[in-house]
This record gives structure tokens, C-alpha cells and sequence, in this order.
């Protein structure tokens, strides 16, 4: 089993990846990346994400056999990784309390963060009040007042919210920013990245703090049904909860698998938000990707149903994977989010995240068409206590 791909120089999946940044954050990234490869073989920091993953955020995660859903659909056996368990909701604290313990080995002072709508930036808050860390996020101001209560969260649990009013004051003017605090400070500050997604060596890091998905869930179907898997389905924004599942199933070939990407509401761009079925090949925010890209040359506006997958491109390796057919793309639009959204509520009383309802959505379709015998995993990245409102003003009007 290969946890991980034979990974080259600065971090390329074939053509995808690399670190195309100007010089100023050339030294940041590769402070960084040196103190990631004596990190990640180092047993008594490996034993202490071990502690907080387990201690703090409850893993490992059940791996749940969905008994009425696989019933109602009369087809494959339907497993739910429970990432919305964790704490804070979501996969994304795997990543985060991974980066946040590198910050502190690495002797900053300062961790900061990008968000959009304000979900990774309140799990490096979490991360930052446990580990008690000075915590900045930048978060466009068309954003912050659009998610009020997230900035409310982060400044109960300590951080600072940095208002960005440049350009369309969104996710991608935060990342500016955080990029540009990063170049100036990294000798006193950490950057805790969000997804799969960057210049190396973030794709990497982020991949294997995501990766105890896969290995916890390989390890759980293998008691339960004593066969791997014959589906992986999980949703793409950057592609963290998805690389993270995939990557230990990398080298099981049997295995296929099937990223679920954002089809919004058409497949024109500024629709929808999928960039691996409909983007190109691209540099865009440092690193190579499939990317949807406006005819100005520079990231199309993008539009989803789910605030957490509305990003113009995707990870390296998904990408790298989408090329070489290791894994499919597909897309499902937020109608088919708002309906999976409401069938696994009813089915089996689990409200999930409109993120993790795309892929929820794709397993709806593929079930019925497989043997009672076969066995499909979807990741469940989060819960949708957070989208319950705007659930209900897209169903109540
Ligand atoms: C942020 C988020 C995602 C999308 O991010 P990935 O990096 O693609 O995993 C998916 N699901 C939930 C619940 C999220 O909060």
C-alpha cells in the first residue's frame, strides 16, 4: 500500500504543483517545507497529533454502516465516514491541529489564516486557543458581513479578524493578503493553510494530516466487511477531505474512485465552481491545477451552493489523478445538494454539511446501478447545522 505518491523536487504530481511565487515568498515556503521533513518522521510530534486528534477531536471517526439509505436505494452498501463528528464539525480540524503543533514546534508567535466563509478560519482559532497561539485571520469584508456569527466565533476564541476591502473583498483578496503578512513575517509567524491546495509544501502537509481519514477508514471496512472498498465517493472544493480519503488507496487499484465536484447551476462559467471537469491547466494562486479561468486570463468568479466549495481550481493531485484516470471527477449541482441534504436527514437522521452533500448526492446515483454486495464509502466531511438557515430560506423562500 502506498500512502503517498513518488513525489518530486518542490512538491509535482506530473505537471501539477510547484511553487510558482515570487522570491519574497520563495524563503517563507521553503522554511516551512524543511521544518515539515524533519516533522513528519519525527515519532514524538507524530505521538502528539495523535494525542490531540484522539483526546480533543474524538477520533478516530466511526465508519457507519448506512442500513436504511443502502435499503431505500436497493444497491451497494452505503458507508458514512463521519468527519462531522469531529470537533468543530468538520474534517478540516485534522489539518489545522497538524499545522497549528508545527507552528509551535517551529517556535512562532503568530499563526495566521485565510478564510471565505468562515469555517477554516474558526477551526485555526480552536486550534490557537487550545494551543494558546496569537491568532490573525483575513477574511474579505463582503465575506465577514455575509458570515457574522463565524467572526463572532473566532473573536470569542481569541483571534483577530483582519477585514480585507480590496478588489471584490472575497476568499481570494484574503489569501492575497495572508500571503503578503507570511512573505514579510515568517521568521516570527506561521501560515496555516486550508486545503490541498498552494504552493509546495502545502499540498503535501495537508495531504498527509488529512490522510488518517483513508488509513482509519481502510483499516474500519477492512474488519467490517473483510474487502476493500469498491467506491470512494468524496466532494472536491480544494480537494482536503477527498485527497485525504483517496491517497491511502492510492496504490489498491481495485478501488475506484470518484470526486464530486461543485456543478452549481450550470455548466457555463460563473455557474459553478468545478474546475476539474470544466477547467484547464492552469497557474493560479502559486501552483499548477486544472483551474476555471475568465477569458482576462486571471480565476473565473466561481458559484455554489456550498460556501465551502467555491474555489476556481483544484489540489495538484487531483488534478494529477484526473489526468492519469486514477480517480473520476463529476459534478453535481446544488439542486442535487439540496436534495441528498434532505434524503439523509430523513434516512438516517445525519444532517450533512451541503458540502458533503454532493457527495452524498453521486451515491444516490451509483448505488442503485451496484450489486447488494458491493460497498461504496462516502466521506461525510462536516455537518449542516451551519447550513440549516440558509436550507431553509432556499425551501421556505
Ligand atoms: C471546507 C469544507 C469542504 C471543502 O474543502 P476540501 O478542502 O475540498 O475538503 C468540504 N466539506 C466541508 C464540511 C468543509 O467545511
Amino acid at each position: 500500500m502506498s500512502t503517498k505518491l513518488s513525489v518530486e523536487k518542490k512538491g509535482f504530481f506530473g505537471e501539477f504543483g510547484g511553487q510558482y511565487v515570487p522570491p519574497e515568498l520563495e524563503a517563507s515556503l521553503n522554511h516551512v517545507a524543511e521544518a515539515y521533513e524533519e516533522l513528519r518522521s519525527d515519532p514524538s510530534f507524530q505521538d502528539e497529533l495523535g494525542y490531540y486528534l484522539r483526546e480533543y477531536s474524538g477520533r478516530p471517526t466511526p465508519l457507519y454502516h448506512a442500513e436504511r439509505l443502502s435499503q431505500k436505494l436497493g444497491g451497494a452498501q452505503i458507508f458514512l465516514k463521519r468527519e462531522d463528528l469531529n470537533h468543530t464539525g468538520s474534517h478540516k480540524i485534522n489539518n489545522v491541529l497538524g499545522q497549528a503543533l508545527m507552528a509551535k514546534r517551529m517556535g512562532a508567535k503568530r499563526v495566521i489564516a485565510e478564510t471565505g466563509a468562515g469555517q477554516h478560519g474558526v477551526a485555526t482559532a480552536t486550534a490557537c486557543a487550545l494551543l494558546d497561539m496569537e491568532c490573525v485571520v483575513y477574511m474579505g469584508a463582503h465575506d465577514a458581513d455575509r458570515q457574522r456569527l463565524n467572526v463572532f466565533r473566532m473573536e470569542l476564541l481569541g483571534a483577530k479578524v483582519v477585514r480585507v476591502t480590496t478588489g471584490g473583498q472575497r476568499l481570494k483578496e484574503a489569501v492575497d493578503a495572508a500571503l503578503e503578512d507570511f512573505a514579510q513575517n515568517y521568521r516570527t509567524t506561521f501560515y496555516v493553510l486550508g486545503s490541498a491546495v498552494g504552493p509546495y509544501p502545502y499540498p503535501d502537509i495537508v495531504r498527509d494530516f488529512q490522510s488518517v481519514i483513508g488509513r482509519e477508514a481502510r483499516a474500519q471496512i477492512l474488519e467490517k466487511t473483510g474487502k476493500l472498498p469498491d467506491y470512494l465517493v468524496a466532494c472536491v472544493g480544494g480537494g482536503s477531505n477527498a485527497i485525504g480519503l483517496f491517497a491511502p488507496f492510492y496504490g489498491d487499484s481495485e478501488v475506484r474512485m470518484v470526486g464530486c465536484e461543485p456543478g452549481g447551476t450550470g455548466s457555463a462559467l460563473g455557474q459553478n465552481a468545478a474546475a476539474l471537469t470544466y477547467g484547464v491547466p492552469a497557474i493560479i494562486h502559486g501552483f499548477k491545477c486544472y483551474a476555471l479561468i475568465g477569458e482576462d486570463g486571471t480565476p473565473a468568479p466561481t458559484t455554489s451552493i456550498a460556501a465551502g466549495l467555491d474555489y476556481p481550481g483544484a489540489g495538484p493531485e487531483h488534478s494529477f489523478y484526473r489526468a492519469t484516470g486514477r480517480a473520476e471527477y463529476v459534478t453535481v449541482s446544488d439542486e442535487e445538494a439540496l436534495d441528498a441534504f434532505q434524503v439523509l436527514t430523513k434516512a438516517e437522521g445525519i444532517i450533512p454539511a451541503l458540502e458533503s452533500a454532493h457527495a452524498v448526492a453521486h451515491a444516490l446515483k451509483l448505488a442503485p446501478k451496484l450489486a447488494k454486495n458491493q460497498v461504496v464509502i462516502v466521506n461525510l466531511s462536516g455537518r449542516g447545522d451551519k447550513d440549516a438557515d440558509q436550507v431553509l430560506q432556499l425551501l421556505k423562500g
